[in-house]
């Protein structure tokens, strides 16, 4: 195809950085000149947390990975444990709990939100199930209250991987408030970012004395931090989960303004999804009223030859990209999975493509979006000929 429109590079993702913010708090992180983890920055992002997500208690942490690894160790996990995730997700949502010995029981997404499969859940449960774990794909709510009503039921964990999903919500309530456990991510490909980081959400408050162990290395430092023991020591298993207090330092500048960067991504999603909605060759998110969404990642389902759509938006200046290799059928994953065919999974990770969307208005204006309406009409019209 050669009708070409000029048009300037898009990349898929720039992370925005509010750096005068950011100069403003590294001043008043040199004057307290203390940059290991569990500092004054620390607190300040947990509490921001804390307030905004509605929860017990957060602990911040140095990759989203990590705080997964933490609900492991917190529930206890041991060897031939079943937790049951969806396939489609990111491998760290599986490889926390396979770290533990932990077997995962994948089950299937919805066509609707590519969501783990509020129905397949119940039918996954056996006697060794010790936890659920949903991601909200795109941050766009899975079915929480009814999974959280599942897991209460069978007495099991419910841990929210909320890597997309902070500032959205499912009936006004802040998605990571609904876990015994959840975690976020401030990857630098994620909605609010520092490099790398991430959260550990702890609302079951039976598990909070333990997170704090696990996240200092086994010992009751907070303990001795707080004054109520004189010597610090090994306590427990842990590992060094913390956020460097430089992270955090910057974390702060981006959570401050995380409003202004999710109404910005809000705004490039809607654009595209009126857009997009007046061809019948693609699938959109479904959106509901009950969930309010944080525009972490824009999608659509095309339903013929996704290779050539990319092709044809890459040689006229936007870049895609594509996500997850379903995990039951990876490599390390299909061992877990023998047999099995989730149907959803694999049809929709082989047609799904993510545009551009991120914090920066030079490139979402109205010609933006007027020339994505015309490329895809001239891609349809060579398609459909
Ligand atoms: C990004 C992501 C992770 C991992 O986050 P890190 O902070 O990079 O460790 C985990 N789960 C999901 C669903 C993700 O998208």
């Amino acid at each position: 195809m050669n009708n070409k429109i000029k048009f300037e590079n898009v990349p898929f993702n720039i992370p925005y950085i509010f750096e005068k913010d950011f100069k403003k708090n590294f001043s008043e992180l040199r004057k307290k000149d203390k940059y290991s983890s569990v500092g004054y920055f620390s607190s300040k992002c947990e509490e921001w947390l804390k307030k905004n997500i509605n929860a017990k208690s957060v602990l911040l942490t140095n990759s989203c990975t990590s705080a997964l690894e933490m609900c492991a160790l917190l529930l206890n996990l041991k060897k031939d444990d079943e937790v049951i995730m969806p396939s489609f997700t990111f491998v760290s949502t599986a490889n926390a709990f396979v770290l533990r010995g932990a077997k995962p029981v994948f089950v299937d997404i919805d066509n609707d939100n590519l969501n783990i499969d509020s129905n397949e859940i119940e039918k996954a449960i056996t006697k060794k199930t010790k936890a659920i774990v949903v991601v909200h794909y795109a941050g766009i709510s899975c079915d929480i209250k009814r999974i959280k009503t599942i897991a209460k039921k069978n007495k099991i964990f419910l841990i929210e991987d909320a890597a997309h999903s902070i500032l959205s919500y499912y009936q006004k309530k802040p998605l990571g408030s609904f876990g015994d456990l959840s975690t976020f991510s401030f990857h630098d490909t994620k909605n609010i970012h520092c490099g790398e980081g991430g959260a550990l959400i702890i609302n079951n408050k039976s598990l909070i004395e333990k997170s704090k162990i696990i996240r200092d290395k086994g010992t009751n430092r907070d303990k001795f931090i707080k004054n109520v023991v004189k010597k610090y020591t090994w306590v427990d298993v842990g590992s060094s989960y913390g956020l460097s207090e430089i992270n955090a330092c910057f974390l702060y500048s981006q959570l401050v303004n995380s409003k202004r960067i999710i109404t910005e991504r809000v705004r490039i999603f809607k654009n595209y999804y009126k857009i997009f909605s007046n061809f019948k060759d693609f699938q959109l998110p479904k959106l509901s009223s009950k969930k309010k969404i944080n525009g972490h990642i824009f999608y659509i389902i095309v339903k013929n030859n996704r290779k050539s759509f990319m092709d044809f938006l890459k040689k006229n200046g936007i870049q895609t990209t594509f996500h997850y290799v379903p995990l039951h059928n990876s490599p390390a994953g299909k061992k877990y999975a023998k047999g099995k065919n989730l149907k959803n999974t694999e049809k929709l990770a082989k047609s799904l493509v993510r545009l551009p969307i991120f914090y920066d208005k030079k490139y979402f204006g109205k010609d933006y979006f007027n020339k994505i309406n015309r490329l895809v009409s001239i891609y349809l019209k060579n398609i459909n000929k």
